[in-house]
């Protein structure tokens, strides 16, 4: 469809790329449009993946429309959400895995790029539509349930809330955790380590530290009988199911055509992340009109949503500011390393790491035995734009 609108194109529809679609949408002139690129045909709420991977029930309420993001804001219709993959970049155009309104090029006055890292199933899909991920997840809550013994990969956040929720919701089955390092959540104060060890001491959840599990080629079989995992310190370990729920990676293979000005200005080679500046533009000189935010930004923060969206809307004002004829002044916010963990069906924490800049030495910790079994989840479809929520709108 021809057009003389100029495009902002953000790509990765997560919950940082969203908030920027929707900033962006909110405060850019009506002569240009916000065109979100991002191959899930639904916002994935993944904050929720790892409990629907073991509760039953809820699976559908972590897949939620695009239909209605610009819904509220302003020249709303001439927004759009584009379900596809952007291959690549170039100066002024991406190139997608499929064609959009016939094109496969999509041309670009500014770009801002949110396409986050890439998790182990179950903590990320592996398919793009709604039917196959509710179905993907249903299988995995009947593996589980099946399963005498389970060991789960990793002891960050996913491995931690899977682990606390099987054991509560089966306390017969044998579940352990095998972690690399010497603490669980290594990214936070030790006192986190130590709260959610006893948690796992209360619940009889078996915990391994400073081991890990080999893992052997062609992954390994949960098909429902017992079979034999080996360690890296010799010791090996029976169970019918492994969960892995391991690091992250940065999802930064769209950038490989891009020119570079220098070898290392575009993608920092120690963590695979975007270069940027203060104000989320790339740091590369030759790419003013480029944003990176979120978790593919090395902002140097710690990994979260919630920073994401203080970003998306510096992201928005400076990208306005240049529309204008102005400077980018915008900088983006740090926030203090905080985060908000199931340890169980009811019991969560927030904790927050010492921030010795503001007078505080100690991680501030707060309990609360509140947490509902779908995590709260239509908060998420209000901010998606559905509003009057219902049993049934959950199946769209
Ligand atoms: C279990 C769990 C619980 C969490 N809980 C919290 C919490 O309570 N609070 C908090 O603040 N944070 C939490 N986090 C962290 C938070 O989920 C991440 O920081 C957040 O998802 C980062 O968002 P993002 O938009 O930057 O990227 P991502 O969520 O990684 O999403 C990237 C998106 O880009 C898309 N994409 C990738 N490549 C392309 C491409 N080439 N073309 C088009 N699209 C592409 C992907 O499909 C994806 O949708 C949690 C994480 C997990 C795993």
């Amino acid at each position: 469809m021809a057009t003389s609108l100029k495009n902002v194109i953000v790509v990765g529809g997560s919950y940082v790329g969203k908030a920027a679609a929707q900033e962006l949408a909110r405060v850019i002139p009506a002569t240009h449009r916000v065109l979100l690129i991002e191959p899930h045909s639904h916002f994935h709420h993944l904050f929720a993946f790892p409990r629907f991977a073991v509760l039953s029930g809820h699976e559908q309420k972590a897949f939620i429309p695009y239909t209605r993001l610009f819904a509220a804001l302003p020249h709303s219709t001439q927004h759009a959400t584009v379900q596809a993959r952007v291959l690549s970049v170039h100066q002024q155009h991406v190139h997608l895995d499929r064609d959009w309104q016939g094109l496969r090029q999509i041309p670009f006055e500014y770009l801002v790029v949110a396409t986050g890292t890439r998790l182990a199933e179950p903590a990320a899909m592996k398919d793009e539509d709604k039917p196959s991920s509710v179905r993907y997840l249903q299988k995995h809550q009947s593996d589980v349930k099946q399963a005498r013994s389970v060991v789960i990969v990793g002891g960050g956040a996913v491995g931690v809330q899977m682990a606390t929720d099987m054991k509560e919701l089966y306390p017969e089955k044998e579940i352990t955790v095998v972690q690399s390092r010497e603490h669980l959540m290594p990214q936070f104060h030790p006192r986190l380590h130590e709260i959610v060890k006893k948690r796992f001491e209360e619940l009889g959840i078996h915990l391994i530290t400073g081991a890990r599990i080999v893992v052997p080629e062609g992954g390994f079989p949960n098909h429902g009988s017992p079979f034999t995992v080996q360690l890296n310190n010799g010791s090996e370990l029976t169970t019918d199911f492994v969960i892995l729920a391991t690091g992250q990676k940065p999802n930064n293979d769209l950038l490989r055509q891009l020119p570079a000005t220098s070898a290392d200005s575009l993608i920092n080679p120690d963590n695979g992340f975007i270069r940027i500046r203060p104000t989320l533009q790339f740091q590369d000189p030759q790419y003013p009109n480029l944003f990176a935010l979120g978790d593919i930004a090395d902002t140097g923060l710690r990994k979260a949503a919630r920073p994401g969206g203080g970003q998306a809307a510096a992201v928005a004002k400076n990208i306005q500011a240049m529309i204008e004829g102005r400077q980018p002044e915008d900088v983006f916010p740090a926030f203090p390393m905080a985060i908000h963990i199931t340890l169980g069906l009811k019991y969560n924490i927030v904790f927050r790491n010492p921030n010795p800049a503001e007078g505080q030495p100690e991680p501030v910790i707060k309990e609360s035995w509140d947490s509902q079994a779908d995590m709260g989840v239509e908060r998420w479809w209000e901010r998606m734009g559905f509003q009057e929520n219902g049993p049934s709108q959950y199946h769209l």
